[in-house]
């Protein structure tokens, strides 16, 4: 059994909606998973709404470099692909989730293609293929170099404005989703079923509440990489879909792996356009044969992993950031300035240009370097139709857990993974949509966590949650929330993301202070070594009195697969 010793917020503040709508389906967020959801939605006739409280195709997947891993060479093979993602994931994937991304992954990339996507290609006219660590061949579909996901959102958000236009979708920006509506239970109910979802309660552009009555919920809300002070991750990233769905009665799963990525700028922030966000040195830059040194040249990989710089990204951090601590050290240096200035010119200008801006020059000098806060493995127990176990609630892309991702994602397999759930998400509603529901009626007013805690709470997860942690870090993490102030009255956005990053921060600390082992991206000080008996999941729920359970593996939704192949 696991608990936390204070309860979390059961629903975010809200005020009576102001207006109600219906429609079949809700997307809640557009960045590569929302969209093709959307998309596929909108092909099949099917009405949907589909919201961001950003703008249309913003999100993580806006900012990644690398690009989508997809068999497309004769050179390579499913079966690799399916290995390299089984030896990355530690034991943890689920090989039938992972059999069934790799086998979608290149009819995914091939209708890109078709919607418009430049992707790069070589001389022959093929496409260029970049390497990334954990991959025994190269299949990293890129595009513009290092602007990849740039690519994916340009050609996914084009195609829902087009279905805007023709009245097939209903798209609505600044728009923030709060909570789910819960549905009224069914007289014929089991006393102990779980519940379910019929549309979502939203703060819109105007600062009104109102709420989307529909069919399916589908939760395309990303990662939660600014629960640490250091990520990768744009400020949308504040696990608002998962604290959503864990307040709606859903089981979460495996959140105490989250992916530190190793080569992170690590000068000051010297933009204001950077709101958090560190500038990721893609990996496919040690693909290319940059290496990772310290302040004198030695190299930091070399004889660690039989794949040294592109060993799995658990191996790659987690070897520097004991190099850090062991040394004294702030950060290491990527040493790239072998590769030639037409090698970054050509390949990584993004990447070249946000570095000189902060007044670093790959080409001649070897960049400083950390980990930082990258993506969450864990998330909603989904499949890989988003069903996850609460009913009319899907999830896809990074805030859902479906087993492909395991114990460390294997690089680039993320955007893969958001447009084939995605896709399938919107062919399993466009096939059947859940039954409509009445909602519940849902509780108004209630206590937040102001935004002024936000820097507390990334402080603690920086210190005690972060690539190193150990029993007592977990505890002071979940002491020092628990602390937390909570207020009364009417809460900013600010103020809802505070009070999402808490919830998720207590989940993470409560997860990772239960797996007492290490093992993919989670690395324990006090266990060191993976463990046979945690060769498993950790599922949790939250209770009707806002503590956290451990429940079993499939947590009801093997329950919900049954009774639709049944129906
Ligand atoms: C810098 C960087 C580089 C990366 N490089 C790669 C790479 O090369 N290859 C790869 O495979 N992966 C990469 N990743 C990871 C990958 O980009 C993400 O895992 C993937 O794009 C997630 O897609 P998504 O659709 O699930 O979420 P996102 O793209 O993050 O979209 C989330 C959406 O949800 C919306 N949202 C969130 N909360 C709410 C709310 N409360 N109400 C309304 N809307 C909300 C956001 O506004 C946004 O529209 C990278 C990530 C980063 C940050």
């Amino acid at each position: 059994m696991t608990r936390t010793r204070h309860p979390l917020v059961r629903r975010l503040p809200a005020t009576e909606p102001a207006w109600i709508r219906e429609t079949d389906a809700v997307v809640i967020g557009t960045g590569a998973a929302g969209l093709a959801a959307a998309c596929r939605l909108a092909d099949a006739d099917v009405r949907v709404a589909v919201i961001t409280k950003g703008t249309l195709g913003d999100g993580s997947t806006a900012w990644a470099q690398g690009g989508l891993a997809a068999v497309v060479s004769g050179r390579d093979s499913l079966a690799q692909h399916v290995e390299d993602t089984l030896t990355a994931g530690a034991g943890l994937c689920d090989a039938q989730a992972v059999r069934e991304l790799v086998s979608s992954a290149p009819a995914a990339v091939e209708r890109l293609i078709e919607l418009g996507a430049a992707f790069d290609r070589d001389g022959s006219g093929a496409l260029d293929l970049g390497l990334e660590g954990g991959h025994h061949a190269r299949r990293i579909i890129h595009a513009g170099g290092d602007a990849s996901g740039a690519e994916v959102s340009r050609v996914l958000a084009g195609a829902v404005w087009s279905a805007v236009a023709a009245g097939r979708i209903e798209a609505t920006e600044h728009t923030y989703a709060l909570d789910a509506l819960l549905a009224s239970p069914s007289r014929s109910a089991a006393p102990r079923a779980a519940g379910a979802v019929c549309g979502v309660r939203v703060i819109d552009s105007d600062g009104v509440v109102g709420e989307w009555r529909a069919r399916a919920v589908v939760l395309a809300t990303g990662g939660i990489g600014q629960l640490w002070a250091t990520t990768t991750n744009p400020s949308t990233s504040t696990g608002d879909g998962l604290a959503l769905a864990v307040r709606a009665g859903a089981a979460v799963r495996d959140l105490e792996f989250m992916q530190f990525h190793p080569t992170i700028l690590a000068v000051p922030h010297a933009s204001a356009n950077d709101r958090g966000r560190g500038v990721l040195i893609s990996e496919a830059v040690r693909g290319e044969g940059a290496v990772l040194v310290d302040a004198d040249g030695n190299r930091v990989m070399a004889g660690v992993h039989p794949l040294a710089d592109l060993a799995p990204r658990d191996v790659v951090s987690a070897t520097m950031q004991h190099y850090l601590v062991e040394h004294d050290l702030d950060h290491l240096y990527l040493d790239g300035t072998h590769l030639g200035a037409a090698m970054w010119e050509q390949h990584f200008p993004s990447i070249l240009a946000m570095c000189r801006d902060r007044g670093i020059d790959p080409v001649t000098e070897p960049v400083p370097v950390r980990p930082a806060a990258h993506y969450h493995c864990g998330g909603v127990v989904a499949d890989l139709d988003g069903r996850t176990s609460v009913r009319g609630l899907f999830a896809v892309g990074e805030a859902a857990c479906t087993g492909v991702q395991g114990a460390n994602r294997l690089a680039s397999n993320s955007i893969t993974e958001a447009l084939v759930a995605g896709d399938r998400c919107g062919q399993l509603l466009a096939r059947r949509l859940p039954p409509r529901r009445r909602p519940a009626v849902a509780a108004t007013g209630g206590a937040f966590v102001p935004a002024a805690a936000r820097a507390m709470i990334n402080r603690s997860a920086t210190r005690n949650a972060g690539l190193l942690r150990d029993a007592d870090s977990m505890v002071a993490m979940l002491d020092q929330l628990a602390g937390t102030e909570r207020i009364c009255g009417t809460p900013t956005p600010a103020d809802l993301e505070a009070t999402n990053l808490h919830t998720v921060g207590t989940l993470v600390a409560t997860a990772a202070l239960r797996r007492t082992e290490s093992r993919g991206c989670h690395r324990r000080l006090d266990h060191t070594r993976p463990r046979p008996s945690w060769l498993r999941h950790l599922t949790m729920i939250m209770t009707a009195a806002g503590t956290l359970e451990e429940t079993a593996e499939g947590a009801g939704l093997a329950g919900i697969q049954r009774d639709e192949d049944a129906a």
